[in-house]
């Protein structure tokens, strides 16, 4: 019994350690583990599976609303990184470079890419020529490199895997709306699969994208009080069109400029996933993104000639409507293999003994708690199906009490330093929108402005100047 502990054991508390507890969970459920080049790791199937879970939801939305897949290089010119001076600032210091091809010194540089911008719209220049080119609604799954100096699995790691959408739009309205229209899609995969509640809205100019004129972001709440940035869609104007020249002929005969976005979410949503539902028995999975959602563990006594048979039978029946995991190890005891799952983050099990087998039933145990149910092997979908469902409201609903409760508010400077100390979470602030003011609060608070919540009007005064609010900003501590 000893060694069937050890697994959960070894795992710290979560309120403890959050960090620890976090890097343990995620490697422990063999999510990733560390790579032999410092700041990269390797996604284990188990983390894969979720990450695959994620771009098959968002393949099917993506394609719906009308976008199509496509690939670009991995590597990009140095000169032309160069042509958008503000993209070239923000991302030089993370860059990692190509400098030789084999022996050969290479005559120009190449950026191991860090984002695809700069690689992408000289490819549209070539492709577009008229208003009937438009609209180019493309993305690319991939992966990007930034040179991180301190990293944590799926959260900051030097590589990572992504989708990036880059859309070319004849209107300005119609890339805002481009914009938009992802960020509803983000918002359906982070609430309704991964049952994790986000605020959603444009970043401070401080915060944007470099080389963006508006950042739209979905920022969640992890237990820790910190928040975390989940997605953003970026609307770029015409400062890529120029930097590349991307133009098209309207239908009045003008040569204009196109307008463009882009838009990604991550493998860091793993990390999301992870911090927003774990627990001290190791990762909590909702069911719509578990890569099993239902664990069955035979448990075999002496005279146990029917319980596997019943369970393989089980196992079948139930496959037709869900991923299904039949744990039959003859190497490990049940009680090893219940913790396996529970850290491994199984929303529900079904446990079948000799007696249950006798008695046409087993048992179902669910992952957020809440005792054990007696399930009819005969109508043992139906049931499963119900408590899935009821399992993934609950985890939901337990994020969304955090994030619903009223952000603590700040009228003085004073103020929202000591509510900062004090609130685990969002705290609403007016803002001048004084670039000055928005930097004497992190200084004082060491919390960042994460979100200016959209169609919101502002009232009251900014805390640092006095002034009248122009709108209201979210400031946490974050990742
Ligand atoms: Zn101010």
């Amino acid at each position: 019994m000893v060694q069937e502990r050890q697994a959960v054991s070894q795992i710290p508390k979560r309120d403890e350690n959050f960090s620890e507890w976090y890097t343990q969970v995620a490697l422990r459920a063999e999510l990733a583990d560390y790579a032999p080049v410092k700041g990269f790791m390797a996604i284990r199937p188990y983390g894969y599976a979720i990450w695959e879970g994620i771009q098959s939801y968002l393949d099917r939305r993506f394609k719906e609303t009308g976008h199509v897949n496509a690939y670009f290089p991995l590597l990009i010119p140095e000169s032309f990184l160069q042509r958008e001076a503000e993209h070239v600032q923000g991302f030089a210091p993370q860059v990692a470079w190509v400098t030789h091809g084999g022996d050969e010194e290479l005559s120009e540089r190449l950026a191991v890419r860090p984002t695809s911008e700069a690689i992408i719209l000289p490819m549209y220049a070539k492709w577009i020529q008229s208003y009937r080119d438009l609209p180019v609604l493309l993305l690319q799954w991939n992966s990007v490199v930034r040179w991180e100096k301190s990293t944590r699995l799926f959260l900051r790691t030097a590589e990572f895997l992504w989708h990036e959408g880059h859309t070319a739009h004849r209107t300005a309205e119609e890339a805002d709306q481009e914009c938009r229209l992802i960020l509803g899609i983000y918002k359906e995969l982070l609430e309704e699969v991964l049952a994790i509640p986000v605020l959603v809205g444009i970043k401070p100019s401080s915060e944007r994208f470099a080389g963006a004129d508006n950042t739209y972001t979905l920022e969640a709440l992890m237990p820790d009080g910190q928040a975390i940035q989940a997605g953003t869609s970026h609307y770029l104007g015409q400062n890529f069109a120029k930097a590349f020249n991307v133009k098209f002929l309207d239908s009045d005969n003008q040569e204009k400029y196109i307008w463009s976005t882009s838009w990604a979410v991550s493998t860091r949503l793993i990390g999301t996933l992870i911090m927003a539902h774990g627990d001290d028995r190791g990762l909590m999975l909702p069911p719509r993104i578990a890569p099993y959602e239902v664990v069955i563990v035979p448990i075999l006594g002496k005279e146990d000639g029917k319980v596997l048979p019943a369970a393989r039978e089980l196992a079948k029946s139930l496959s037709a409507r869900f991923r299904v995991k039949l744990d039959d190890r003859d190497a490990y005891t049940p009680g090893w293999k219940f913790n396996e799952w529970e850290l491994r983050g199984v929303p529900v099990r079904l446990e079948i003994g000799p007696r249950d087998v006798a008695a046409g039933q087993a048992v179902l145990v669910r992952r957020t708690g809440g005792g054990k149910e007696t399930v009819s092997l005969h109508q043992a979908a139906d049931t499963v199906k119900r408590f899935l469902d009821e399992v993934q409201s609950v985890m939901f609903r337990r994020g969304n009490t955090d994030l619903d409760a009223p952000p603590g508010m700040a009228g003085t400077l004073d103020e929202l330093v000591r509510t900062l100390e004090k609130v685990k979470g969002f705290v609403r602030v007016g803002w001048c929108e004084t670039q000055s003011c928005e930097d004497t609060i992190k200084e004082k608070t060491g919390a960042s402005p994460r979100v200016i919540p959209l169609d919101t009007k502002a009232t009251g005064t900014c805390p640092v100047c006095g002034m009248p609010a122009k709108v209201f900003v979210y400031y946490a501590r974050a990742y």
